[in-house]
């Protein structure tokens, strides 16, 4: 079937959007443009769910309903989010050819804006070609970006399909069926402030603390199905006063959920054993020489186990009778560590003489809070499942080979599937995604479109 694709309309409701403002939690303009354009389109509904209560956003999410005229076929829904990551208000589309890019100050937007233009010409082609299909639910949700708290917040029974799409990754022609697991760590660390320069023995830097511990973990890529990482800090006052007080944040993601517990774990036994090591006042911190672990290597760069030098902080990980050793990768293998009962990890510092305005620090103990919650679970498609069967389908009505892939980003998906609702994901086209360099080629945006409108008539 020739499909009649208005590719300046196209083009001109993706920059329509782009240049509407959608934060996170500022999704009410993007909201009202979509309200007003599927009204006009014929929706037979239009709900605005009371997410928002939850979110905190300015609007809830949006379930539109297109009854269609085939009833043979099931109910599938697509969906996108509204909202865009910072710096993102402002946005002036700039079109080089059939490159869209912002003016560099900001991001684009296609993240997932892509995603919506491409479904409002879906219906718009649909109508105007008068093309029979089944009944199609659209659902645009709020604050993706800022921990999935428009799809958390959904009442997913207040769709009727079955299964759907959520068009949402880069790349094109490229279809998501599995993604990790991720749990959020918020980690504090309290230590006591003091005067640097006058006082510093009174004083435990909760910053030398949290850098210690950092320093003794894995990060990045743990194995072939996880990852972790630290992208927040927080804390401290001035520069001469010890940092009392100091919070990071980060995360493990894995396709594992064995081994999104194992890292996790081995994070928080890591902090709280160094807090345990305690005291090392920065201030008698000893030289890289005198250190009894010199080990100053990034995790990518840590020693084998057999070249490195010390005992593991850690204690022997209690292993899964299907987790491999290996897969935990520690530097030093867990047959070497000490158990819980040994010091942990010798105190860089013999034990020396005190003078009196130590007293302070003596008796107060640093400690650490860690809070630990799963931000989304994994999902993971079969190719024999419905969901994935119908769009390796259309991709074979179009002559495309569409490439099935798992990948380690999470999502509004991730979500939907967890609630019974199977969801693959469809790559837009959109790219450089959370930089001002972002960008999209229209080619990709009506490759999208065709791929759609494949799905819903298949
Ligand atoms: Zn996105």
């Amino acid at each position: 079937m020739k499909i009649l694709i208005n590719q300046e309309r196209l083009a001109h409701t993706f920059v329509q959007l782009c240049e509407t403002d959608s934060p996170s939690r500022k999704e009410k303009g993007v909201s009202d443009y979509l309200t007003r354009t599927f009204q006009d389109l014929g929706a037979t509904s239009i709900v605005e769910d009371n997410s928002a209560q939850q979110t905190g956003s300015d609007c809830g999410n949006l379930i539109i309903s297109f009854p269609g005229n085939r009833s043979d076929q099931e109910t599938i829904f697509f969906a996108c989010h509204m909202d865009t990551v910072e710096p993102g208000c402002g946005v002036e589309v700039v079109q080089t050819g059939d490159i869209f890019t912002s003016r560099g100050d900001t991001v684009l937007g296609s993240d997932d804006k892509s995603g919506i233009a491409a479904l409002i010409e879906l219906i718009r082609i649909l109508q105007e070609n008068r093309i029979a299909h089944g009944p199609l639910e659209l659902l645009f949700t709020t604050c993706e970006e800022i921990g999935l708290l428009g799809a958390k917040a959904l009442d997913c029974t207040r769709l009727k399909a079955g299964y759907g799409y959520a068009l949402d990754s880069t790349g094109i022609d490229r279809i998501i069926t599995g993604a990790p697991a991720a749990n959020k760590l918020r980690i504090e660390v309290h230590g006591i402030a003091a005067h640097a320069g006058l006082h510093p023995e009174q004083g435990i830097s909760a910053l030398c603390l949290t850098a210690n511990a950092i320093t003794k973990l894995r990060l990045g890529r743990l194995d072939e199905e996880s990852t972790a990482n630290f992208g927040l800090i927080h804390g401290g006052v001035a520069t001469n006063i010890i940092p009392d007080h100091i919070t990071i944040e980060g995360e493990v993601r894995s396709h594992s959920l064995q081994k999104l517990a194992a890292h996790t774990a081995e994070i928080q036994r890591t902090f709280q054993q160094v807090i345990e090591c305690w005291p090392f006042p920065p201030s008698l911190a000893p030289t890289a020489l005198e250190h009894p672990c010199p080990s100053p290597f990034p995790p990518s760069l840590a020693p084998t186990a057999l070249e490195h030098p010390c005992p593991s902080p850690f204690p022997p990980v209690a292993l899964q009778p299907s987790m491999e050793r290996a897969t935990l990768g520690h530097p030093c293998s867990a047959s070497q560590a000490p158990t819980p009962l040994e010091p942990l990890c010798p105190s860089p510092l013999p034990p020396s003489p005190r003078n009196e305005n130590e007293t302070q620090a003596l008796d107060f103990s640093p400690s650490v809070t860690i809070n630990v919650q799963l931000e989304y679970p994994a999902m993971r498609l079969e190719l024999s499942d419905p969901v994935l069967a119908r769009v390796k389908e259309a991709g074979i009505n179009l002559g495309r080979t569409l490439e099935f892939q798992v990948a380690g980003g999470g999502s509004d998906a991730n979500i939907f599937n967890s609630f019974g609702l199977p969801t693959a994901i469809i790559a837009t086209g959109m790219d450089k995604v959370h930089t001002t360099d972002e960008c999209l080629d229209l080619k990709d945006l009506i490759r999208l479109t065709e791929l759609l409108f494949a799905i819903v008539v298949a």
